[in-house]
């Protein structure tokens, strides 16, 4: 099963990602933790193009082309393998980023970013998302309390484009209702961990 983690910046989602993992791994389910854009080394690449502050020419398509690439790769060199050894597999951010940030914040269109998205990944949706729901000042807050991140591009951002992702994500979950979970974001990491938890539980049950 292929589940993915979506939401803002400082909504918490990889912190609440590895602690996922480590509860998984006690109960002995074998599963496989990755990232985007990233997660394996030619997407990495495109990643430090992608988010280095020094790009600030670069066109909105180039970025959601970049997106697009570095998921295809990461997703036929890491993740399809791994889910043909029947792992569990629990990546940071996909295809709905794209649909949120570049389609829905910048202005693309969704369908437009959905098609070559759907051209990167072969049209395999995730099993389940998990939508890590955060008002965006609080997010921001957040973010700069934590001055050890990497510096990116989107840090110039503007209070009014990180509204847009938020709309952007409630619109794609409006599309995919029976796939895309919200979690309220605004609460103590312990309790999000657990609202998590019984998200993920429930669905491996069903
Ligand atoms: O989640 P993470 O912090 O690794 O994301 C890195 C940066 O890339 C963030 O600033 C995020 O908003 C941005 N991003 C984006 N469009 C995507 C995916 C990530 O602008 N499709």
């Amino acid at each position: 099963l292929f589940i993915t983690f979506e939401g803002p910046e400082g909504a918490g989602k990889s912190t609440v990602l590895q602690k996922i993992v480590e509860r998984m791994q006690t109960q002995n389910i074998d599963v496989l933790s990755t990232r985007e854009p990233g997660g394996i080394e030619i997407a990495e690449k495109i990643r430090e193009v992608i988010l280095n502050p020094a790009h600030t020419a670069m066109d909105e398509r180039t970025e959601a082309l970049l997106y697009a690439a570095a998921r295809s790769q990461h997703f036929y060199e890491k993740v399809i393998p791994a889910l043909h050894q029947g792992q569990l597999v629990l990546c940071d951010r996909f295809i709905d980023s794209s649909l949120a940030y570049q389609g829905h914040a910048r202005g693309i269109g969704i369908d437009e970013v959905l098609a070559i998205n759907e051209f990167a990944i072969g049209k395999r949706m995730p099993d389940l998302t998990v939508l890590f729901d955060l008002e965006p000042s609080v997010g921001l807050a957040r973010i700069q309390a934590h001055s050890s991140r990497e510096v990116n591009r989107l840090d110039v951002e503007s209070l009014a484009f990180h509204k847009r992702v938020r709309e952007g994500y409630h619109i794609v979950m409006n599309r995919y209702p029976d796939r895309i979970k919200l979690v309220n974001a605004d609460q103590h990491l312990d309790q999000v961990v657990e609202n998590v938890w019984d998200i993920l539980t429930n669905f491996l049950n069903e």
